[in-house]
């Protein structure tokens, strides 16, 4: 088996990104770019060693780092430098060299940087460059640039160790790529697919945007919401706002809607904004016999507002009759109407209590709703 090192280099000041911490020591959802990369090449098979090269100011950082710590220079090829210059005593078969300002790195670009050194001496991720290119010297175009060809480079870059150190040793330039050292060596690059997600952090707003990429900005709401009408005498029911023939009616201020109060009292609860009653109080005689449905607009109206969205809806109505299943379709239309949602987002189901309880005994129907709300 190989013996693969990582160099991951984490010296630069990261003064582009603003603020007082290098950007590569911002936590993004409470773990700092550093340490995810840090985690990505520990979680690789093929990886047998790990070095981090920091700046001295910050050594305490790298409490806990699962990786050999190297002090870098003051631009980044010293950094690399003093990292191949560690790895010199016991040198690896495969070095490869990551920005640490990549948090969203995966398995599967290191595994094909690694792959593609059976067969050249070095490397190294890039994406076509799909926008077109322009020059505009003064802010203004004075040519479109060919794009054929082009790619947007990515790190790890991967090298033959021996042929790395040797390219290091020959180059007279202060390169800012190592590709661009190995290339003035005669190295030939191979490139392999690189990874939308594979940012590096440069301004501010890509903190957000790795974020994004890492799923680690996602805000899941779940409620739950449960309601029970009792029957009184009458000809039909409304369930999710769809007329079902029965030979009772179900008692209630509103309409009884129990399926629709049920969803309704689920969308509160993930918002944390009470229910039904808080929102239309039953004490005021104008929402006696209200359409349920103007309930469920109202929470989804405010859902909305809080700028989140309905992933899904499930709901169960409880009950030995009416037979729920033939009117389930015309349910889950009417509530895709009234939510917005796509009809493989909503699910009506039924259940009865075996004859056990007040819904077994035909006393009433119970209803039990589950949402998932999330941030957008
Ligand atoms: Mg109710």
């Amino acid at each position: 088996m190989l013996d693969i090192a990582v160099i991951i280099v984490a010296a630069g000041r990261g003064l582009r990104a603003g603020g007082a911490v290098p950007k590569q020591w911002v936590p993004l959802a409470g773990i700092s770019s550093v340490a995810r990369s840090i985690a990505t090449f520990q979680d690789h098979p093929a990886i047998s060693r790990i070095l981090l090269v920091v700046h001295p100011d910050d050594l305490a950082r790298t409490k806990g780092l699962a990786a050999e710590i190297v002090i870098g220079g003051a631009e980044r090829y010293l950094s690399v430098q003093a990292g191949l210059a560690a790895l010199a005593d016991t040198p690896p078969d495969l070095v490869l060299i990551h920005d640490a300002a990549r948090p969203a790195l995966t398995g599967r670009v290191i595994s094909d940087v690694i792959a593609a050194l059976d067969d050249y001496p070095a490397a190294a991720p890039g994406l076509p460059v799909s926008d077109s290119l322009w020059r505009g010297p003064d802010g203004v175009v004075s040519a479109l640039e060919d794009r054929t060809a082009l790619y947007r480079a990515q790190t790890p870059q991967g090298f033959h160790f021996r042929a790395l150190q040797k390219a290091y040793e020959s180059s007279e330039t202060a390169a800012t790529d190592d590709v661009a050292i190995a290339r003035a060596a005669g190295l030939n690059v191979k490139i392999v697919p690189g990874d939308p997600a594979n940012i590096k952090i440069t301004t501010p707003e890509d903190f957000a945007r790795v974020e994004r990429a890492l799923g680690a900005d996602m805000d899941i709401r779940i409620g739950n919401g449960f309601d029970v009408h009792a029957f009184e005498p009458g000809d039909h029911v409304v369930l999710c706002g769809v007329k079902v023939p029965h030979d009772r009616s179900l008692k209630g201020h509103s309409d009884a809607d129990v399926g629709m109060h049920a969803i309704t009292d689920a969308l509160y609860g993930a918002m944390a904004e009470g229910d039904i009653g808080r929102h239309f109080p039953p004490s005021e005689a104008r929402w006696k016999d209200a359409d349920s449905a103007v309930f469920l607009r109202h929470a989804t109206a405010l859902v909305a507002e809080k700028a989140f969205t309905i992933s899904n809806i499930d709901l169960t109505l409880i009950c030995e009759r009416p037979k729920i299943t033939p009117h389930a379709k015309a349910m889950i239309e009417n509530l895709a109407k009234l939510t917005g949602l796509g009809a493989d987002r909503i699910s009506v189901k039924a259940t009865t209590t075996e004859e056990r309880g007040f819904t077994g005994r035909g006393e009433g129907i119970a209803a039990l709703a589950s949402v998932v709300l999330v941030r957008k």
